[in-house]
């Protein structure tokens, strides 16, 4: 466990917490959940749940309720991602339980996965509870933070098993395109290495940036696709993830036999959220009303982003997906050496709650990542406070 860590609800969270229980008002910007700042999930979601707990006493299917996996199947194929059947796909209490399985039944001890840096923690500590061994790839911020192919090329080993790539970013909102995704392919390709695709975040998107599932453009690779309600249904809650395995049957033949036994040994995810997947995903986009100009989450982002890039010594790369902001403090003009203590600080100072860029995999003290999710006025409340907390650390200390 010493090499294992989730600092989006690690130390800094549990001092928000005791702040709070001291009766402060924290503004908690380290999760993205939607529904926690009162974006609400389409009623027809939430009555299919509603509908279904009567139905949903009895375990599914470890791999999940058929018509789910259809469900799952058909949304794919409308995205370019063809021939899956339900047999290749597997329903679980989030992308976070598939991740773990997923690796679990990947990895030998010392085996390596290539990450981007920054990442999404979940993705390296999932790898370090596996036995593997997380090995990061860079991620350039002066190309839009897409990811430098030559270091990731020149980390490939006789150790890794896999790429993963998390498109849309999270934490930089990235949204790498197709000829990336094409070269990174082709690498994984060329060293027989499976990737993985965690494309949570594929119907938050801003200026109608496309994004292709990298595994329809590499159908001659084993990939594993991660997709799920919580961020395209609002629902984080109900706990609900799928991962479509696909390419050549025959040499993945094995990795799903260990998949399906992993995925029996927790007998099957919760049957209440399955049943809400064929209502949803043959239902209405619920988020593209809300990345839309004059959308809740595009003006957010908007605001948040210009706030932010005019501060002294701040700047960001403009996210085109997902729901944060990744912002660089110039280190000739902050000094920050200890990012953890940075954010200790701006939190017991200001009563803001961010996450440390190290705490995302980052390698320097130069970065922290917030969500774009809360109302207009509090992003500005809380880049306000920021700006008063950055102005102090500059003033000459008398
Ligand atoms: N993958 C990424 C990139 C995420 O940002 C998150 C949650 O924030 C997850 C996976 C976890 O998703 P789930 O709620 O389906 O477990």
């Amino acid at each position: 466990m010493s090499q294992i860590s989730y600092e989006i609800r690690g130390p800094l969270l549990r001092l928000a917490k005791d702040l709070e229980r001291a009766g402060e008002t924290v503004i908690k910007l380290n999760i993205g959940d939607p529904a926690a700042f009162g974006i609400e999930a389409p009623e027809e979601v939430v009555e299919a749940a509603r509908a279904a707990v009567t139905r949903s006493t009895a375990y599914s299917d470890a791999q999940g309720l058929w018509a789910a996996r259809e469900a799952v199947v058909a949304d794919y194929a409308a995205k370019g991602l063809h021939g899956l059947r339900a047999d290749d796909v597997f329903l679980g209490n989030g992308v976070s339980e598939l991740v773990s399985m997923a690796l679990h039944a990947l990895l030998d001890p010392g085996d390596e996965v290539l990450i981007p840096a920054p990442d999404y923690p979940l993705w390296t500590a999932s790898t370090a509870l596996a036995g593997g061994r997380p090995v990061h790839y860079l991620c350039d911020e002066r190309a839009d933070w897409l990811p430098d192919l030559s270091d990731l090329k020149a980390k490939i080993t006789d150790r890794t098993r896999a790429i993963v790539v998390i498109n849309p970013n999270n934490p930089t909102g990235a949204v790498w395109p197709r000829e990336v995704l094409e070269q990174i392919a082709t690498l994984a390709g060329d060293s027989g290495l499976v990737l993985m695709a965690d494309e949570i975040y594929d119907e938050i998107r801003y200026d109608d940036v496309p994004c292709v599932p990298a595994a329809s453009l590499a159908p001659d690779l084993v990939c594993l696709t991660f997709g799920g309600l919580s961020k395209r249904y609002l629902v984080p809650g109900f706990r609900c993830g799928w991962m479509a395995i696909s390419g050549p049957r025959g040499a993945a033949a094995d990795y799903a036999a260990a998949l399906e036994t992993l995925a029996t040994m927790r007998l099957c995810p919760n049957v209440v959220a399955q049943h809400v997947v064929p209502v949803a995903l043959r239902g209405r986009q619920a988020t593209k009303a809300l990345t839309a100009p004059g959308g809740r989450l595009h003006e957010q982002r908007e605001r948040c982003w210009k706030l932010l890039t005019e501060l002294p010594g701040v700047s960001c790369v403009k996210p085109q997906g997902a729901f944060y902001v990744f912002p660089r403090l110039d280190p000739r003009v902050h000094r920050i050496t200890d990012d953890e203590r940075f954010a200790y600080e701006l939190l017991e100072r200001e009563k803001v709650l961010v996450v440390q860029g190290t705490g995302l995999g980052w390698p320097r003290h130069d970065h922290f990542r917030m969500v774009t999710l809360p109302p207009v006025a509090e992003i500005e409340e809380a880049v306000g406070r920021l700006a008063q907390f950055l102005d102090r650390r500059l003033a000459p200390a008398h």
